[in-house]
């Protein structure tokens, strides 16, 4: 099908997006890719350890960030283009999101000198990968709920609690963990603090847990695990504001876009001549959802860049992605079934991966809240982006 949109939005960067499609086209990295589509249904599948070593050694993991610390330079921009080709090529990319959008974008907007030197180039190269330690098992949407405590020791802290849900910490080196600094102050929000943990720690204990998610999640247990004065990222109590503003690029919804065109491109390539007039309107009607809603990732993009994405307008663009691909998802599933892996060849992992797209990085409720809380504050959330 593929409808095509001109607009004066950062949609395309030519030359890197070619860029990063030969590289991703090399028959070393098809092979790991294909080997990752053919994880078996119960089984998690691997990250793209070698796509992301090839990508780092381009500096194309993440291009925005400066050349010293592994990147290119660029604008953020340039990284959206990335995070969308990697979608539309069917990669899983948990890890990449967790270790350069979430713990990078806070370590190099956030920590010392000596943080950014010690991980931020290990991280853009691709050989060191961070997970995400935010969600509790009754802290998730509100993570001011969270309770996992920092306490002050001698040379540092000693953290305790337990997160849940982490994404492809099995892989990880460290995680970026979301605690409270105990005695700082009563306000839920005002005390969260941001540490680095080293996951090989003797006090932290990791488990996988079951799921149908293709990438394993994990619970971590952390056993008063005493951490140096250097783990924590800027001041106690500033980790509400940090986490939050990394969660940005996330939930500008372009990883969810691209995985909405590749899933309704390869749906729409299977049944080819098969279709009814009905099904046909549909699937244009699905054609014309997806240029939309890839727009909206796209000014989400654009805002960003300027430094004026407001969360309302993110929260609409994660939303109607993130639903849009899990729709399509469960439509190809419904069409296809199991043999419609012959013109689809990720056809059960976009259907394993579908029902995280709307919790991951705030739910569709929370983004829905949002917006909501926006109109209902008298702010027109689209009108503040211009
Ligand atoms: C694919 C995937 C990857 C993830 N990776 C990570 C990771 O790497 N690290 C990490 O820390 N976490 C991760 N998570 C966890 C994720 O952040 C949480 O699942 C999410 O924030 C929701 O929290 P919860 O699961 O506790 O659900 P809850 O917050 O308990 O919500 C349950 C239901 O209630 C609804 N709800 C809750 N509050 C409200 C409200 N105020 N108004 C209306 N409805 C409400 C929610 O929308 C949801 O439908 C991941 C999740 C997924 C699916």
């Amino acid at each position: 099908m593929g409808i095509s949109v001109s607009s004066s939005l950062p949609l395309a960067d030519s030359d890197l997006r070619e860029e990063v499609r030969q590289s991703l086209a090399a028959s070393k990295l098809r092979e790991e890719l294909n080997g990752i589509w053919r994880t078996p249904p119960h089984e998690a599948c691997s990250p793209p350890r070698l796509t992301y070593r090839e990508l780092g050694a381009r500096g194309l993991l993440a291009p925005h960030w400066p050349p010293e610390f592994g990147g290119r330079g660029t604008g953020v921009s340039a990284s959206a283009v990335v995070a969308e080709e990697l979608a539309l090529h069917g990669v899983p990319d948990s890890a990449r999101v967790n270790t350069i959008d979430n713990a990078g974008t806070t370590l190099l907007s956030f920590g010392t000198g000596r943080q950014r030197r010690r991980y931020c180039p290990e991280m853009a190269a691709g050989r060191v990968t961070f997970a995400v330690l935010y969600t509790e098992p009754h802290a998730g949407s509100d993570l001011g709920a969270l309770t996992t405590r920092a306490e002050r020791t001698e040379h540092g802290w000693r953290l305790t609690g337990t997160k849940t849900w982490n994404a492809t910490t099995s892989d990880a080196s460290y995680g970026i963990c979301a605690a409270r600094v105990t005695g700082a102050t009563d306000n839920a929000y005002a005390a969260i603090s941001l540490f680095v943990v080293p996951l090989d720690h003797p006090a932290v204990h990791v488990e996988a847990l079951p799921t149908v998610n293709p990438e394993q999640f994990f619970t971590v247990r952390l056993d008063g695990a005493e951490v140096d004065d250097e783990a924590l990222i800027g001041a106690p109590g500033a980790g509400w504001s940090m986490l939050t503003r990394a969660l940005g690029t996330e939930r500008t919804g372009v990883c969810f876009a691209g995985r909405a065109r590749r899933w309704l491109d390869q749906l729409v390539r299977a049944i080819e001549g098969r279709g009814t007039p009905v099904l046909a309107a549909e699937l244009t009607r699905l054609d014309v959802e997806v240029a939309s809603a890839r727009l909206l990732g796209w000014q989400a993009v654009a805002d960003l860049a300027r430094g004026q994405l407001g969360a309302a307008a993110a929260a609409a663009a994660k939303w109607w992605n993130s639903e849009l691909a899990q729709h399509i998802a469960h439509r190809a599933w419904d069409l296809l079934g199991p043999q419609g892996s012959a013109a689809f060849p990720d056809l059960l992992m976009a259907v394993r991966e579908a029902p995280g797209l709307t919790l991951a990085a705030g739910t569709s409720e929370m983004q829905l809240s949002t917006v909501a809380t926006d109109l209902l504050d008298g702010g027109d959330p689209w009108e503040e982006q211009t």
